[in-house]
């Protein structure tokens, strides 16, 4: 029988429940002769909405009611617990199912490429967002704050993100679902002073409008930029002339009426610098960071329709105790799934994962999110790319150029899977730890109390 029928339906296997892993299965079973097995390394599905969304941004997090509609549909089945590569390789899948698609998102983060980097209270955001979000993998970090100024090295939305976390008083974090011990750890930190570094200027700062006018909303901290540092350079004000950007002026505004001297009268104090890149982590004699050394930047035409940062070699030396490089996310690769390292990226072109040798679409295999594409957008950019992803999937399965599994049934694959690894998470697991977690946050006037071990997952579920 041919598959792609109600009797034979497309099986295809979703590896990563992040956004893009639901809005690719959402799209699939538009379809009523496709069927989708969801997998994702942890028990617990949404990917970053879980684990990377800010804590204070809970209505962001009501994206996954949309998620939970998808899981409904009785041709959806979530495999949580399962990691590919771990419990199941590529050939495994290769066995099951027609069409396989990886949205696993970008898992690591870019480096600055800096002497100092590896020293002691230099880490990167993305680590530290894991941890205060209680991603099982990152619980058990530490980060010294008992210091009393930090830098964040960027200006994108998760450097935001960072500074506003560690801005925010112990009562504001506490209305939030962030992991208990982060919590804690909080409540006795001891930063005073956080700054956040872009390389260019404030026409080119990466943060979107909303995200940066919320900073000055914080109940016990002020947000302030450096007048000189938010005056519009020649080249960017032509530039906008050019190509006028009603956001870019608006982000302008917000950033120069944060210049406006005035009484600071809160606690802490968050300071966004512009024109200054890190040259340096300076240690201490314990290999500990003591200070970071800025070079101030002018800009440049990039010849692209862009501006690039020049160093002008004037340099400052920035006492601070603990470093937050938030210079974008990174893919990592998958095994045996071809991966352009250079970008970060499962190779593809248009949503077809390539063979790099042959330059040929690997049968079968698709990508969508932030590794067929990078880690930009928001989490509803992902909708359009698994649209997309999938529209190319059934083109090609409609043509016939799919795999051919050898066991085509949804019963063949749970058996495997589940010989693979006893402690699966279906979706009904899901949900009977996300009951766990609302109610134990409810007595305490809180979204939820994340289970943030594994093992905990599994005990309070399965066993
Ligand atoms: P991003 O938006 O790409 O920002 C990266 C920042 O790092 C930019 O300011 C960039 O400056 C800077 N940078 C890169 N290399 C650098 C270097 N060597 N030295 C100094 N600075 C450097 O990335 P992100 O903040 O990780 O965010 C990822 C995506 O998630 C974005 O699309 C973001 O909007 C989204 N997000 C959204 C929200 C929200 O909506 N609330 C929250 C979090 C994340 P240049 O521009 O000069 O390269």
């Amino acid at each position: 029988m041919a598959a792609g029928s109600p009797d034979q339906p497309f099986r295809v296997a979703i590896v990563g429940a992040g956004p893009s892993g639901f809005y690719a299965a959402a799209h699939l079973l538009k379809n009523p002769s496709v069927e989708v097995d969801l997998f994702d390394r942890l028990p617990t599905p949404y990917g970053l909405v879980r684990g990377g969304v800010a804590p204070d941004h809970q209505k962001i997090k009501t994206v996954v009611r949309q998620y939970d509609k998808t899981a409904q549909d009785p041709r959806f089945r979530f495999f949580g617990n399962v990691e590919l590569g771990r419990h199941l390789s590529v050939e495994d899948l290769h066995q099951f199912y027609h069409l396989i698609c990886y949205t696993t998102g970008a898992q690591t983060d870019r480096t600055l490429g800096i002497p100092g980097e590896a020293l002691a209270g230099s880490h990167s955001a993305t680590e530290f967002v894991a941890w205060y979000n209680g991603h099982p993998d990152f619980r058990d970090l530490s980060f010294d704050l008992s210091q009393e100024r930090v830098a964040v090295v960027g200006v994108g939305n998760v450097a935001v993100d960072v500074a506003r976390i560690l801005c925010r008083t112990p009562e504001e974090l506490a209305r939030t679902d962030m992991a208990d011990y982060a919590l804690e750890a909080l409540r006795h930190s001891k930063v005073r002073e956080v700054v956040m570094l872009g390389r260019r200027g404030p026409a080119q700062a990466a943060f979107t409008n909303p995200e940066i006018k919320e900073l000055g909303e914080m109940e016990d901290a002020d947000a302030i930029t450096l007048p000189a540092e938010v005056a519009l350079d020649p080249l960017s004000q032509a530039m906008l002339e050019r190509n006028p950007d009603r956001a870019i002026d608006r982000k302008i505004e917000i950033l120069q009426e944060m210049a406006v001297e005035r009484p600071l009268t809160r606690a802490k104090k968050l300071i966004i610098r512009f024109l200054v890149s890190p040259t340096e982590i300076v240690g201490d004699e314990h290999g500990t960071v003591r200070a970071l050394r800025l070079e101030k930047n002018s800009l440049s035409d990039d010849g692209r329709g862009g501006v690039r940062p020049v160093g002008t070699g004037v340099i400052e030396e920035m006492p601070v105790g603990l470093i937050f490089r938030s210079v974008g996310y990174l893919g990592v690769p998958l095994p045996g799934i071809p991966f352009n390292a250079r970008a970060g990226l499962i190779n593809n072109t248009n949503s077809r994962v390539v063979d790099p040798t042959s330059g040929q679409p690997v049968t079968g295999e698709y990508v969508a999110g932030w590794i067929k594409r990078g880690p930009s957008g928001v989490i509803g950019t992902n909708k359009a790319c698994a649209v997309d992803t999938v529209d190319r999937m059934m083109e090609d399965a409609a043509r016939g150029e799919h795999l051919h599994p050898a066991h085509s049934t949804a019963a063949e694959a749970e058996a495997f899977v589940r010989s693979r690894q006893s402690e699966v998470f279906t979706y009904a697991d899901w949900l009977k730890l996300d009951a766990l977690e609302t109610a134990a946050g409810e007595a305490l006037g809180r979204p939820r109390v994340k289970f943030t071990r594994i093992d905990d997952m599994v005990a309070a579920v399965l066993r």
